[in-house]
């Protein structure tokens, strides 16, 4: 049965992202809010809205009961959840397939492979996939632990097999150091997610964040759509994102992405996933899958014209994909700024009314964002605002462009990383392509 009516399981941009996927593919859509969004984009875009609880995530967001009750008194027929909130959580995408609801996300069951980086590594490497080198696993005896890193070479770094948002990891730059932070990671891990479990792999000193948009079927087939360079980024949190990377080469490309695609094909994977990599002196070395849309997906879709929601949707429903690995053409450069509500240089948020705003426009610029003048940003939810996605043939022009659509961005009552981006936007460095996920911390410490 086709989707006629999708639940969103989200708020602001991605929300209205998927909403205006769905309405162009004849889709009906509801909204679900907290009571601190009922004046929000999404919820006066979409045909049907439900207020799910209060403000706090854990009530309304993430309250998987309220937002399947919504479902059933609208009707809806397929569920969308976006990124975070439940966009990885096997259980609630098992619950809504145990509800005859379609969820247009990838099997639960690999969802739950990958959101275990243990067991994620293990995965990658058994279907091919580069990995750094480590741990086969969890390490919890200490002599082990010691020949592992031995083996692997100092520094090491310890994670946390159930971490995430850049959580839970240790870096250890000899023998002596080990035991102890080991205990540390164990423990810290053990409070912050409930599990102690701890893996060790070579740190890499100066490597950039390349990942690959893979899409499949679910049948065996799979393809990319070219990596995005995500390695402009502070406390792990990316900042600007861009596509193609600057220093992967189109053979490279075709190379790695035929390896990604290879191993999401043979792992009968469903729907859209990342895989990202730390790259360095032309290694790929894969750090962790992510089961879901990302936020960076616009740059893709700016080089490929490829609506990836869309897509989603498409292979939610039972159709197969809509293009084949040949059909895709990577043509020009594209550039993803962030837009935070906090102060460019200290990142104190800054949330509050927005009392004037005016989108940047003009050729080959996209605003995703569900800010108007009179909206009162809530200070409960993630500071990102809007994104700023710049097309250009060339890097050179993409970036010219994309100084020239800042310039143009109002939004007034509230601090915005908008003179953040403006500066590094004239930083050679950046001009030249030339930095690693160091590179920004580095520069913001001498700069500001
Ligand atoms: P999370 O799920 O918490 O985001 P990741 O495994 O994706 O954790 O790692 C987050 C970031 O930590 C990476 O983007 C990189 O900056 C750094 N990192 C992770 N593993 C290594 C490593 N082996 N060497 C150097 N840096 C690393």
């Amino acid at each position: 049965m086709p989707i006629k009516r999708l639940l969103i399981a989200n708020r602001g941009e991605i929300a209205l992202r998927i909403h205006r996927a769905a309405h162009e593919m004849g889709i009906e859509t509801v909204a679900v809010h907290s009571t601190a969004d009922a004046d929000a984009m999404h919820v006066r875009l979409a045909d049907h809205a439900v207020c799910i609880g209060p403000p706090a995530a854990k009530d309304s967001y993430l309250n998987m009961a309220a937002i399947i009750s919504a479902a059933e008194i609208t009707h809806a027929d397929a569920i969308h959840p976006g990124y975070g909130f439940l966009s990885e959580n096997a259980k609630f995408a098992d619950i809504v397939e145990a509800h005859d609801i379609t969820w247009i996300g990838p099997k639960p069951e690999h969802i739950r492979t990958m959101g275990d980086k243990i067991e994620a590594k293990r995965t990658a490497g058994a279907l091919g996939l580069p990995l750094v080198p480590g741990s086969d696993g969890a390490v919890s005896d200490i002599k082990e632990a010691k020949e592992i890193a031995e083996a692997a070479g100092y520094p090491v770094i310890i994670k946390a097999a159930s971490g995430g948002g850049g959580r839970g990891m240790k870096v250890c730059n000899g023998p002596e150091e080990l035991e102890t932070l080991i205990q540390q990671a164990g423990s810290e891990a053990k409070a912050a997610f409930g599990d102690a479990t701890v893996y060790i792999e070579k740190y890499l000193g100066n490597p950039r964040h390349i990942e690959f948009q893979i899409f499949g079927d679910g049948n065996g087939n799979a393809i990319h759509l070219g990596e995005r360079d995500c390695s402009l980024q502070r406390r792990h949190q990316k900042v600007l994102e861009e596509a193609p990377s600057p220093v992967i080469s189109a053979a490279e490309r075709d190379r790695m992405g035929g390896v990604v695609s290879k191993a999401m094909a043979d792992m009968g994977y469903r729907g859209a996933g990342t895989i990202e990599f730390l790259w360095e002196n032309g290694e790929f070395y894969f750090i962790e899958m992510n089961t879901r849309l990302q936020v960076e997906h616009p740059v893709t879709e700016a080089i490929t014209g490829v609506d990836l929601v869309r897509e989603q949707i498409r292979i939610a429903d039972g159709k197969p994909l809509s293009v084949k690995q040949e059909d895709i053409v990577f043509s020009g450069h594209a550039i993803e700024c962030r837009i935070n509500a906090e102060d460019p240089f200290t990142f104190v948020p800054s949330p509050g009314l927005v009392t004037n705003y005016h989108a940047a426009g003009g050729m080959h610029v996209r605003v995703d964002s569900g800010l108007y003048a009179g909206y009162r940003i809530p200070p409960y939810y993630d500071s990102m605002i809007a994104k700023l996605i710049v097309y250009g043939r060339t890097r050179e022009g993409c970036i010219m462009r994309l100084k020239r659509a800042l310039e143009e961005m109002v939004i007034g009552g509230v601090k915005t990383s908008i003179p953040l981006h403006q500066k590094l936007l004239t930083d050679a460095k950046f001009l030249d392509g030339d930095y690693s996920i160091k590179y920004l911390e580095q520069w913001l410490s001498e700069e500001t």
